[in-house]
């Protein structure tokens, strides 16, 4: 039996399920919303053309508008000034887009602290137990803030002083960047930065690392609660968008039933 068709039979067979790590697109979808003075994406939206009606009276079709960083999507190296020389989105190459997941939960971190910072030693901690991060992988980071997805306002957790979202420190980033052999990292959140990660180091050192290193951020993933910590497959599909910093796109992960 060739590689292929063992998944295949496993998939008919139940022994694999696919888990949809994606949020819904709609106009609700939370977006990152950028300080004064930055202009902001905007939110997706569908504008209809026809439906079975004089424009097209068999047929039902809508325009999109979006923006590229809206919902679960993917960072490509060009989105940041350090990835500037980097790939877009087109250019990724697909082998880069399938790959082991390494989950880690940090949702008892996260539920205790908003703005808990990922930190090398949490990394190492992991490591010990589950074996080092693997070849092409991609370290999804759990912290429960999936259960906020439907509510923009408590997704993005803002008040006075700021967006209160877990993240990455900065040591932590440099080193998930430079020295592992990770495609990327993945977070529930809307962006793979903390809330707070203009404070940061350089700021927003999530981005400015790993787009910098040739790396990929996933955010707003969903279900990671269904993943083992190692043992699943994720297939990170964005639109090939020529030019393109980033693209909405359907994350899946093949998980063996147990
Ligand atoms: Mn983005």
């Amino acid at each position: 039996m060739t590689a292929v068709a063992a998944i295949l039979g496993a998939l008919r067979g139940g022994e694999v399920r696919v888990v949809d790590l994606t949020n819904r697109l709609s106009e609700t979808t939370p977006t990152l919303t950028l300080p004064e003075p930055f202009p902001n994406l905007i939110d997706f939206s569908l504008d209809q053309v026809s439906a079975y009606d004089e424009p097209g009276p068999f047929w039902k079709h809508h325009n999109i508008h979006t923006g590229e960083h809206v919902g679960t999507h993917i960072d490509a190296p060009v989105h940041w000034v350090s990835g500037r020389d980097g790939l877009d989105v087109s250019q990724i190459p697909p082998e880069r887009l399938v790959g082991p997941a390494a989950v880690m939960d940090l949702t008892e971190q996260v539920t205790a602290d908003p703005d808990f910072l990922l930190e090398v030693d949490h990394v190492r901690r992991w490591e010990v137990e589950n074996g080092g991060l693997p070849e092409g992988g991609w370290l999804l980071l759990r912290t429960g803030w999936d259960r906020f997805a439907d509510d923009e306002e408590a997704f993005l957790n803002t008040d006075a002083t700021g967006s209160h979202t877990p993240g990455v420190s900065a040591e932590c980033a440099r080193w998930l960047a430079e020295e592992t052999p990770l495609s990327g990292i993945g977070v529930e959140t809307v962006g793979i930065d903390a809330g707070r990660g203009a404070e940061l180091d350089p700021p927003f050192p999530a981005h400015y690392h790993l787009l910098g290193n040739d790396k990929y951020g996933i955010t707003s993933l969903q279900r990671l609660g269904e993943l083992p910590s190692t043992g699943a497959m994720i297939i990170v599909s964005p639109l090939p968008i020529v030019g393109g910093t980033g693209s909405p796109c359907r994350v899946f992960a093949l998980v063996d039933r147990v």
